[in-house]
């Protein structure tokens, strides 16, 4: 048996396994990442990327090509309830709502400010297959497609899998210093005993992803995603359209994603011939012919694993922890534990960082994941809300067809209804407004250094989000001027190096961080941001957001998060910057 050995080895080539190939190589780690299927996944599933993670993506030089190729922001900038797409009764084709979405339309200037990335629409799709093209280029990266994990063990000094190239059926040996388990839950987490809790079997749905010309019955080229509610269509009425692209918008996308539920006990389900029939019926479009490119069945459940590492193996993205698909959390928070992860695995094998250090890698990601399945879970039965709201009694169809009418009527008792309805959507507004739950997560423990300033109250609806240079969260965005040319803040962050920020030449941090890193090896940029320094903040948005005073610092990660912080001049500041990175990498650093 043939053996490789490689200090990373990566089992899945979901988003969050090439990400974690891709981001490991570019902090200087060899990998090999391996992908039980011939290549990357057929159904469109998430489509939704955060500003967050096209934070990250912009720190590995992927955003550019990510925005290229994806959905630009004016047409997911609204969600949308309608009775049906097709039709021409007197029930037909109505709107009961529109909200807007993802820092769209009037939300535009609120998501600007905080960030300097859009949030986009790039179905898995068509990211899976741009992660492996960027993650395979690299020298440092192996990606082999058509590759199972079979078994592994693992010992004090690393990992020996067994893998089973499926083209030539023969099995090889790996032996990797660290495993990163990104199979979605299929085999590393089963294998080390991860025991993954929470609500299972909660809907039964059904994608079908298709190719269809629907140009003529839409009347707008704003809404993301659409639910329909038919009560003509059945007791369980209603279905979510989604465009896709991939190079036309709007009404004029041309592919697109239907997703229903059905009844669990309902064994049509997985007949793909009762799928079309049940379309046509929902949308009332009963000469629909779509050009049908995959189905697929998935169950809405949210669970979490009760530890993420064991020993040298670790689990990440739904490996991890799955979510409703509602929020868009799912893709979004793998590609961030891949990067959250990434970071400290190269830093352990450069020798920065002790083991423990991994550590913090669970002690920081599992709180966010376990928020975020609560978040998903809520802003999923919230849309028990939304049917109450438009008056969809799910099993009785004159009684809701009765309550649309209703709605829909120039009286009182319609007034009523639509003012009941944009209540209730103040509170939807949590699954497509939420801002704060996707940039304002933070690691109050693990690879910090807290400064005993109190954890800040967080907006309860998850909208509102406050930047802060607080140890543990997210380095706060401002626009700075370098050459001439507009920056970020976080453009300042290199992949696999700390930086040192500072606002005073004379008050020492340069040269404390110069001595530091050359004694610890490890490698910290220090930027001085002022009027006489060579990146400047023009518009004075980082003096009003940094907290510290001109003569602190503030040392960021290489993941974007603030590890410490002081809050103005130190009598001694090598001696502190050394004690702050000795307790981040959980090593003795001396000063
Ligand atoms: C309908 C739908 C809509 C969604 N919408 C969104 C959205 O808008 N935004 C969002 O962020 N998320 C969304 N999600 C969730 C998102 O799809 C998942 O969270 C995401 O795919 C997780 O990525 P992953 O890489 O962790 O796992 P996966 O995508 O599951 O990848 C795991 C990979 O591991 C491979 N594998 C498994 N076992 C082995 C083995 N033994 N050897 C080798 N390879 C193996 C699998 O073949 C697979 O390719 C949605 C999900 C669904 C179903």
């Amino acid at each position: 048996m043939q053996d490789i050995e490689v200090p990373v080895l990566i089992v899945g080539g979901g988003g969050c396994g090439l990400a974690s190939s891709l981001f490991l190589s570019r902090q200087g780690i060899r990998s090999l990442l391996i992908e039980r299927h011939p290549a990357p996944g057929r159904l469109p599933k998430a489509r939704y990327v955060s500003q967050r993670t096209m934070e990250l993506l912009r720190q590995f030089d992927v955003a550019d090509r990510v925005y290229e190729r994806s959905m630009p922001l004016e047409h997911i900038s609204h969600i949308r309830w309608c009775t049906t797409l097709g039709g021409d009764g007197e029930m037909d084709r109505r709107t009961f709502y529109r909200i807007e979405s993802f820092g769209g339309g009037s939300l535009a200037q609120h998501y600007a400010k905080d960030s300097p990335c859009e949030s986009t629409l790039f179905p898995q799709v068509r990211m899976e297959p741009l992660l492996r093209e960027m993650a395979a280029a690299e020298d440092k990266a192996q990606v082999l497609y058509n590759h199972q994990l079979q078994s592994f063990t693992q010992d004090e000094h690393g990992v020996t899998a067994v893998v089973l190239d499926r083209a030539t059926d023969k099995e090889f040996r790996v032996r990797a210093k660290y495993v990163i388990g990104a199979d979605g839950g299929k085999t590393v987490g089963p294998a080390v005993g991860a025991v993954l809790t929470g609500a299972t079997d909660l809907a039964h749905m059904v994608t079908v992803y298709f190719r269809a010309d629907l140009s003529q019955y839409w009347d707008d080229d704003f809404s993301m995603t659409t639910w329909f509610v038919n009560p003509e269509g059945g007791s369980w009425a209603s279905g979510v359209l989604g465009q896709l692209g991939p190079t036309r918008f709007g009404r004029h996308s041309e592919e697109w994603m239907f997703h229903f539920s059905f009844r669990p006990d309902d064994p049509s389900r997985f007949e793909e011939a009762s799928l079309l029939p049940r379309m046509r019926e929902l949308l009332k479009i009963p000469d629909l012919t779509p050009d049908i490119i995959g189905i697929g069945h998935w169950t809405v459940e949210g669970v979490l694993a009760d530890r993420y590492r064991w020993g040298r193996v670790l689990l990440a993205g739904d490996a991890a922890h799955r979510h409703p698909p509602t929020t868009g959390l799912g893709l979004n928070s793998a590609i961030q534990d891949a990067h959250n992860l990434t970071w400290k695995l190269a830093a352990v094998l450069k020798g920065q960082a002790h083991d423990s250090l991994l550590d913090s890698y669970e002690a920081e990601r599992r709180p966010v994941a376990a928020a975020n399945i609560q978040w998903a879970l809520m802003t999923f039965q919230n849309h028990q809300l939304t049917d109450a709201g438009i008056g969809l009694v799910r099993g009785n169809a004159e009684l809701s067809q009765a309550n649309f009418r209703r709605y829909f009527a120039d009286n009182q008792e319609g007034r009523t209804r639509r003012a009941r309805l944009a209540q209730i959507m103040e509170v939807q507004r949590m699954e497509w407004q939420a801002h704060d739950i996707e940039l304002g997560y933070h690691y109050d423990i693990g690879a910090v250094m807290p400064d005993g300033t109190p954890t800040p109250e967080r907006d309860p609806l998850g909208q509102t989000y406050v930047p802060t240079t607080r140890p543990g969260h997210r380095l706060p965005h401002a626009w700075l001027e370098r050459d001439g040319k507009k920056i970020s803040t976080l453009d300042l962050v290199q992949p696999g190096a700390f930086v040192l920020l500072t606002g005073r030449k004379a008050s020492g941090w340069a040269e404390a961080a110069a001595a530091v890193a050359r004694k610890s090896g490890v490698p910290m940029a220090v930027v001085e941001i002022s009027d006489e320094a060579a990146v400047r903040d023009t518009d004075r948005t980082w003096r009003y957001l940094r907290a510290v005073s001109a003569d602190g610092a503030v040392l960021v990660r290489p993941d974007h998060h603030v590890g410490w912080r002081s809050m103005g001049r130190s009598d001694n500041p090598q001696g502190v910057l050394a004690a702050a990175l000795s307790k981040i990498l959980q090593r003795e650093i001396a000063a």
